[in-house]
């Protein structure tokens, strides 16, 4: 019974995964797998499918329990492991290893390692107690994997909110201090099967040893190359809309469909001369420069500056009304020098909606976007980033959202920060919270958890704090606190002091200064499993088939009906 999961998720007449139904093919004598001692097997299988990853096996009660651990198992105590609890598999399946050619879990697995295990301490005198209560501790034997681990469940026991099942499923697999433990252990720098002693790409090259399996992955290889969607991941190369200067061309097809008062005034700047007076409905403006190279390589123009963010107005004015507009601005491209504006300069049209805070450092009256000429405006005035507040004018200490800004340093890479995300998603899985998650467009990723506003900055920077603490406790090697540059060398820091009056985070579809005109691109928490996926993916160029697919996915953040738990359990590790 425990299997049915397993059988539902494969078809047999497909996978050369072992159906788990009958007695398996007769052992043979060569068969390492067949020759442990039965009930104390493990085994790991290294499984290159969406994503690499490991698959964690034990022996227990005629299957085997599984998890799915994406950086491996690692024999240094400091490197704690975030596992996945996945579906019990068959005890035959301890000695797959090939081509899944198709359907779920697509791929190529290899045999990485196996052996026996006892339990050990409490799991010794009660495993199915301490395996329900997701806490067990055990004593591995195999050909890379020795020493005591313990595999514990992240949040605590106590009554979930509903949408939590995903926190259950959350293990960190750690290595006991013992004589067996190996400072600075990595999975992936033990490549090669216990089986065969192929590499994993050897196994995927050469397949699973029945001709058919491989001519099978060969029709799906063919099938995924040809049906690929361009606007895919990191698929669609970063070009700019049109080549240097004018006139831009006709839109790309993929471009949404805009009010005819502001298609005809791209119309009219796609015809202008390198300067003009511009009209967008009621408004005037003196456009300048219009063929100033911003990037380099491939050149981006102003015009096409100013094209992209009036023609992305329908997206992104949701985001900046409002809302006070801080703004980094290049008047002489992103290789050149910029600087940081947050008032409303002299020289700005009258126009445009402006609002005049008084804090502690005095006055000062910040534009607020309301509308898609401002945009226009700023693209003009050599404003490539637009970073608004998280709160609004009519409450400007109570913001709208709590935000996680995650960001590597070196030699911390996205990998880290995508595992840090994941850690975020499981917290507030946990706290039965919804977060909305996007590209920074740079080196990052970002999580917004939208808020019923109440809160102050104050409280909100307190909760985000207490979840990055908590953790950082998980993962203590690989989170800093630290918010210069120098002294967090090669770790991720969640940064909790974005959750303040006037410090900002880019907008959601807003450029930012790095090759091929990035943008900041909501996701899917699903695409945080995408090999392809990078922080930069989506360009100015790009981004439009991008959105025709996908819609807007950062809706959420706005009308919020969340409140901030009143008690936050820090997992337990
Ligand atoms: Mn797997």
């Amino acid at each position: 019974m425990a299997l049915e999961e397993y059988w539902r998720k494969r078809d047999f007449r497909e996978t050369p995964e072992p159906a788990g139904d009958r007695p398996g093919p007769a052992p043979q004598a060569a068969d390492l797998w067949h020759r442990l001692p039965q009930g104390q097997r493990y085994c790991v299988q290294m499984h290159r499918a969406t994503r690499l990853h490991y698959d964690f096996r034990l022996e227990h009660g005629g299957v085997l329990l599984s998890w799915a651990v994406p950086r491996g198992p690692s024999l240094d105590p400091a490197r704690k492991r975030l596992a996945v609890q996945t579906e019990d598999h068959p005890l035959d399946y301890g000695d797959f290893e090939g081509v899944i050619p198709s359907g779920y879990g697509m791929g190529t697995v290899e045999l990485w390692d196996a052996g026996t295990f006892t339990w050990t301490r409490e799991s010794a005198r009660d495993p199915d107690g301490q395996i329900s209560r997701g806490d067990i501790k055990f004593q591995l034997s195999g050909e890379k994997l020795a020493g005591e681990f313990a595999l514990v469940r992240i949040v605590d026991r106590a009554p979930r909110p509903a949408g939590a099942a995903e926190a259950q499923r959350s293990f960190l697999l750690i290595k006991k201090r013992d004589e067996a433990a190996l400072a600075g252990h990595e999975a992936a720098d033990h490549d090669g099967s216990v089986k065969s002693g192929r590499t994993l790409d050897e196994i995927a090259a050469q397949g699973g040893g029945d001709p058919r399996e491989r001519q099978r992955a060969r029709r799906r290889g063919a099938r995924e190359a040809v049906h690929a969607p361009a606007g895919s991941l990191g698929v669609a190369p970063a070009r700019p809309p049109g080549p240097a200067g004018p006139p831009a061309g006709p839109p790309p097809a993929a471009h949404p469909s805009l009010d005819p008062v502001i298609e005809e005034a791209l119309e009219e700047l796609s015809r202008m001369g390198a300067a003009g007076s511009w009209r967008i409905g009621p408004r005037r403006l003196r456009l300048t420069n219009l063929d100033k190279p911003l990037w380099p390589d491939p050149v981006i123009t102003k015009r096409q500056m100013i094209d992209y963010y009036v023609r992305m107005s329908p997206y992104l004015l949701p985001y900046l009304q409002d809302r006070p507009l801080s703004m980094q601005v290049f008047p002489d491209g992103i290789t050149g020098h910029s600087f940081w504006r947050k008032d409303k300069p002299a020289h700005a049209p009258e126009w445009i909606d402006s609002w005049l805070f008084r804090g502690e450092g005095g006055s000062k009256t910040w534009i607020v976007v309301n509308e898609a000429a401002t945009l226009g405006w700023l693209a003009n005035a050599g404003v490539v980033d637009l970073h608004p507040w998280h709160s609004r004018i009519d409450s400007p200490q109570r913001p709208d959202w709590a935000v996680f800004d995650l960001d590597p340093s070196e030699p911390a890479t996205f990998e880290d920060v995508r595992d840090i995300a994941r850690l975020v998603k499981v917290a507030l899985d946990h706290l039965g919270m919804r977060g909305v998650l996007k590209t920074s467009g740079q080196t990052g990723l970002q999580i917004y958890v939208p808020l019923r506003r109440g809160p102050d900055y104050t409280r909100v920077r307190g909760w985000v704090e207490e979840v990055a603490r908590a953790i950082g406790r998980v993962e203590p090697d690989r989170i800093s606190w630290e918010w210069s540059v120098s002294r967090r060398a090669g770790r991720i820091r969640i940064d909790y002091t974005q959750n303040i009056i006037n410090k900002t985070l880019a907008a959601p579809y807003s450029l930012r200064p790095g090759p091929g005109a990035p943008v900041s691109t909501p996701l899917r928490w699903e695409e945080l499993e995408d090999p392809r996926l990078r922080s930069d993916a989506w360009t100015m160029a790009t981004i439009w088939e991008r959105l025709r697919e996908t819609g807007d996915l950062f809706g959420d953040v706005l009308g919020g009906d969340q409140d901030l738990p009143g008690r936050w359990a820090p997992p337990a590790a």
